[in-house]
This record gives structure tokens, C-alpha cells and sequence, in this order.
């Protein structure tokens, strides 16, 4: 059953891929209601209605499953349970599942693993003493990554050393977490995925990534002769792990390239940092593929619109070159209207279309 522009889309979230699915959504002719729990949020902005609420106050969902016609969700640190009661009264993107899954670094790596993924060697953490077992275990260099709750490299810290054991756990505080051993990458990339309810599957070219202190820098289109192998194996995963979920709208999954394998890093069940690019670089974008799939519309074409695309991130202070920026005939300009330019915030993006 399709929901016909004009309908309004429920966007639970209030972020820059809240706005950006805004303005997609627009575009087609729908009108977006957001909510989230600041009413200064950066999607508000730009849509027709907002509702102040928290992630997890049932009684306030349930006032806005009334006012729209199909929901979906921009981030994943959001509890299951509220949006799985918001699922009873309305359509809810993607499925309640694919959340629970990519919110959990623990069970993500599991579930991944039983459809042939392959994640970084792991551990499961969750005492003091369980940090050195894993340690026994992996080795160091790693990482000491809390279960949930991370983005943007935050609940994550790197061991060198054994004896630093008892200073990463004080850092994240003794929650549940995975240690991972540190992969020594040759280049990072992602699989940009649209699947919708009829089956339908679209997969946008894979960006090679580059991140900085676990904060992405840019993503850069084709990836590169030298990653073709590892993407075929992340495509074939991200279709696989689509299909199992009944996923229907954008999945993103990071990898890592290392020595012609392709290592599974993590996944989310929405529109992905590293797809910004597809907004001027591909045919339709991932915000308006999300939309068409979360609405039951065929999904757009995913190609190229040049040879190459490079999406930058604008964090912090850096937004503050959009003069210099915008005297690039090739430089696509995105500001979300942040008004804080606290140091790794971030804070808009250029994509810059190359021949
Ligand atoms: P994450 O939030 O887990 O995606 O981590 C953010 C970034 O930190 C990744 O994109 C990598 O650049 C780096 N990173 C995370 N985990 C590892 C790892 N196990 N080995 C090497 N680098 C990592």
C-alpha cells in the first residue's frame, strides 16, 4: 500500500539527516513532522510541524502516531521499546528489528557473522576483570567499544598496552562493551543500500572513506580499483542482511579494507554521513530513496551524475569557510543551520562534483 505525496511522514529525530529527509521529503510533495525532545532541533526548521517529546515517553508518541501517516527515525540511540509501540499505531522505517540489531555493537557483530559477515576480532566486556581476559585474548593495539550508545567515535578508546586496561574502563564507565582488535586498514569504505517493500534494491557506488579521531572527514566517489573485491563481498553482505531484516528504507554498513578482505566495522538502519554525497553526485539520492521506500514508491536510480564526487565534512569552526567555499563553481554547499560551532560538531558539508 503506497502513502500518496501530500501524506505526512513522521520523522522521529531531530538532526541534519532529519532535515535533509525534510527537504527530500518536500520536494515530493509530502509534509514532515518531527519529533524530538529540543524544539531548536535543525530538522524543525524545515518542516511543516513539530512535536517536543522524549525518545522514550510513550504517552507523547502515541499523540503523534495521530498525526502522521508512516514513520521513520534518523538515528539509533533511540530505546526499541517507545518505537515498537509507535509501530502498533502507525507504518514504522525500517522495521523496529534492523534498530535493535545495530544498536547493540555486541549483537550487531553477532548477527552479521551468521550471514557471513566478518567483523574485527572481538570480545565481549563486562566487568574489569573480563577486560583482561579480552585482552589475553585479542591483543593490543584495540579498542574498547561501549555496547550502546556511541556515535561519532564517542564510548570508544584505544589500548596500547595492557596496563592501560584500568583507565579505559574508568572511561566508559564500566558499561557492557566489546573490545576489538585494532585493524590496520589499507582504506575504509561504505555500502549505501534503499531496499523498499516490494523487494526492490538499490545500492548507491561505494565512497572510500577517511575518518579523524572517529569523526568522518570525507567520502570519496568511485572508491578505487584497488577496493572492487572487498565491495562486492560488503554488497553481497548488505543485500543478504537487508533481505533477512525485511528491511525497507536506506541501510548503511561501514568496512574496512585490509589486505583484499573486507572487515565488517558496524551498520544503521537509516540515511549515513557517507552518503551525503548522493544529494548532487548520484540520480536520486539516499534521502529521497528513503522517503520513496518508507512511502511504497519505486525506488529512483542510483547512478552517478559525474565521475567523481568528494563529500567533505564541515566540522566545527571549519563552516565558518562557506565564502571561500561557495566561489568553487564545483562545490555543492550544505549548512545545517547549527548555530553552536562546538569543536567535532558537525556542522554542514560540500560536495564537490569532479570530472
Ligand atoms: P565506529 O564508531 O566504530 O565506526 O568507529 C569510528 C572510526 O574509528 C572508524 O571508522 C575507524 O576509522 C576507527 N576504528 C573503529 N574501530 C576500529 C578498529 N577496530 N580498528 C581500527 N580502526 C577502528
Amino acid at each position: 500500500m503506497s502513502i500518496p505525496p501530500g501524506s505526512t511522514i513522521g520523522i522521529v529525530g531531530g538532526g541534519q539527516l532529519g532535515r535533509m529527509l525534510a527537504m527530500a521529503a518536500a520536494q515530493l510533495g509530502y509534509r514532515c513532522h518531527v519529533y524530538a525532545p529540543d524544539p531548536g532541533c535543525v530538522a524543525a526548521e524545515v518542516a511543516a510541524d513539530f512535536t517536543e517529546g522524549a525518545f522514550d515517553d510513550e504517552g507523547a508518541l502515541t499523540r503523534f502516531a495521530a498525526e502522521i501517516d508512516v514513520a521513520t527515525y534518523e538515528f539509533e540511540n533511540i530505546a526499541a521499546g517507545p518505537l515498537a509501540a509507535l509501530a502498533e499505531l502507525v507504518p514504522l522505517y525500517p522495521p523496529v528489528d534492523a534498530l535493535r540489531v545495530s544498536q547493540d555493537r555486541l549483537e550487531e557483530k553477532n548477527f552479521i557473522a551468521r550471514y557471513g559477515g566478518r567483523p574485527a576480532p572481538f570480545a565481549e566486556v563486562n566487568d574489569r576483570a573480563g577486560l583482561d581476559a579480552a585482552l589475553a585474548e585479542i591483543g593490543t593495539p584495540a579498542i574498547l567499544k561501549t555496547r550502546r550508545f556511541g556515535y561519532d567515535g564517542k564510548g570508544q578508546i584505544r589500548i596500547d598496552a595492557r596496563e592501560e586496561a584500568e583507565a579505559a574502563w574508568d572511561a566508559v564507565r564500566g558499561a557492557p562493551s566489546v573490545l576489538e582488535g585494532f585493524v590496520r586498514f589499507d582504506a575504509e569504505f561504505s555500502i549505501l543500500l534503499c531496499r523498499n517493500a516490494e523487494d526492490q534494491v538499490r545500492i548507491w557506488a561505494a565512497p572510500r572513506n577517511r575518518h579523524d579521531g572517529g569523526i568522518l572527514v570525507e567520502s570519496s566517489v568511485p572508491a578505487g580499483a584497488d577496493l572492487a573485491a572487498a565491495i562486492a563481498e560488503g554488497e553481497a553482505l548488505a543485500r543478504r542482511v537487508a533481505d533477512a531484516l525485511d528491511h525497507v528504507g536506506v541501510m548503511a554498513m561501514e568496512f574496512f579494507a585490509a589486505g583484499g578482505a573486507c572487515l565488517f566495522n558496524e551498520m544503521a538502519p537509516r540515511v549515513h554521513n557517507s552518503g551525503h554525497w548522493t544529494i548532487e553526485g548520484a540520480r536520486t539520492s539516499q534521502f529521497e530513496n528513503h522517503i520513496r521506500a518508507i512511502c511504497g514508491l519505486p525506488l529512483g536510480a542510483t547512478d552517478l551524475t559525474t565521475p567523481r564526487v568528494e563529500m567533505r565534512n564541515l566540522v566545527g569552526a571549519e563552516a565558518d569557510g562557506w565564502a571561500e567555499i561557495l566561489a568553487d563553481p564545483a562545490a555543492h554547499l550544505h549548512l545545517y543551520g547549527k548555530t553552536d560551532a562546538r569543536p567535532g560538531r558537525k556542522m554542514g558539508h560540500v560536495t564537490r562534483l569532479l570530472d
